[in-house]
């Protein structure tokens, strides 16, 4: 029988007000160009360092390791307010959003002190190699594959689309350390391998605009001593898919377009296009309580996967329908070298846009999860 996820309308704490105003007033003094998409396309390593300075990043990491010991609710009010203004955090995205919460529920106290402070410094990035060739949204049927040997093990494969591997300073690698038997999902193991190393390939994808934010991971035989095995041997799809929850459901998957709505609202001289506005900034408000729901269930230690993937699922639906109606609403011709700021806007949005409902699991694969949650068959 369906039933509807159990799950309150986001709310925030007043005392969340007066961080929000420290990040904006941070934010006014900052000197970058804003662009959508921030939080894949925009790496300045420079302002990352930077907003671990302001203690915004690993915010919710434990103080012994670098950490802040805030609340999920308060690192949501700092990442919404970064992607509203469209500011470069793509350098940090990985490594504090989800890398850091890994290391510190499933790595050893060894792999805490080492990488948890860096992180929260913004001086540790991390890429994620999850996705081959042949595996993307069929996961566990990853065919990287790490061969025991003495002190370690050895990585033979190649990963593709793993966003930010040039700038990374290690990547975490999804392999098969043993053969599947009858549980597909069994075999599987996390590794840690710093950037860059010997037997490491990384090599440049670029998109159709030249951009470079994708990489090929080539694998040839790269010795990771037992020390940055991530968790237990065997263990990597409970801990990988724990990971899934902390990505799908943040505020990345709303605002990723927001820059477009703040600067059609700054020319809506006529009704049509202020009403554009409007109906935009309604759907993202009743959005955002959902995202914040999901963030107040995390604070709570529960794993609201299925209201997770319907975020995720809405979300990113919103982020391609916010371009197109915006485009409807400007005469405005998306150009990546205009000095005109929504042309510019338009430009990064448009060669964005496919992404937004293939990474970090397919919608279709999202509604797949909905739908065995809700009992459908
Ligand atoms: C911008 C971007 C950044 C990314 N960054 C990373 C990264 O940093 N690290 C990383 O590891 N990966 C990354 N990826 C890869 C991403 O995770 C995969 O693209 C995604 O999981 C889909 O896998 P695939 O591309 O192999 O497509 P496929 O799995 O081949 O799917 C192709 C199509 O078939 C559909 N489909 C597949 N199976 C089913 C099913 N069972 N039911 C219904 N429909 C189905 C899918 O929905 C999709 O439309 C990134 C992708 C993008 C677009």
């Amino acid at each position: 029988m369906a039933t509807l996820p159990d799950l309150d309308p986001g709310t925030l704490p007043p005392e969340t007000a007066a961080l929000r105003a420290r990040v904006r007033g941070f934010l006014a003094d900052e000197p970058f160009t804003p662009r959508c998409d921030c939080w894949l396309t925009g790496a300045d390593p420079a302002f990352s360092r930077r907003l671990g300075e302001q203690g915004w990043l690993g915010m919710t990491l434990p103080a012994r390791y670098g950490g802040h010991g805030r609340s999920p609710l308060e690192r949501f009010v700092v990442i919404e307010e970064l992607l509203a203004a469209g500011a470069p955090v793509g350098a940090h995205w990985i490594s504090d959003r989800q890398v850091g919460p890994s290391i510190l529920a499933n790595g050893t106290e060894e792999q805490r002190q080492e990488f948890l402070p860096a992180i929260a410094r913004g001086e540790c990035f991390f890429a994620i190699g999850m996705s081959e060739p042949d595996s993307g949204s069929d996961l566990a049927s990853v065919r990287t594959r790490a061969e025991r040997v003495p002190g370690g093990w050895r990585l033979h494969g190649t990963k593709v689309w793993t966003s930010g591997a040039h700038l990374a300073h290690a990547i975490l690698v999804l392999a098969r350390s043993a053969s599947a038997g009858d549980d597909r999902h069994a075999g599987l193991s996390q590794f840690i391998v710093p950037l860059p190393a010997e037997g490491v390939t990384v090599r440049p994808i670029l998109a159709m605009t030249g951009g470079h934010h994708f990489n090929e991971v080539v694998f040839d035989g790269a010795f990771v001593p037992d020390a940055m095995v991530l968790g237990q041997i065997g263990d990597g799809w409970r801990q990988v898919t724990a990971e899934l929850a902390y990505e799908r459901s943040g505020p990345e998957r709303l605002l990723s377009t927001f820059l477009l709505i703040r600067l059609l609202a700054e020319r809506a001289d006529e009704a049509g296009a202020r009403n554009a506005v409007g109906g935009l900034l309604a759907r993202l408000w009743a959005l955002r309580q959902a995202s914040l729901g999901v963030a107040g269930a995390l604070a709570q230690g529960r794993t609201p996967d299925l209201p997770a993937a319907l975020v995720k699922d809405l979300g990113t639906r919103f982020e391609r329908e916010v371009v197109e109606t915006v485009r409807r609403h400007t005469a405005v011709e998306p150009d990546p070298g205009s000095a005109d700021p929504l042309a510019r806007a338009l430009a990064e949005a448009v060669a964005q846009t496919p992404g937004f409902t293939l990474r970090g699991g397919t919608n279709e694969i999202l509604r797949g999860i909905v739908a065995r949650g809700l009992g459908v068959r």
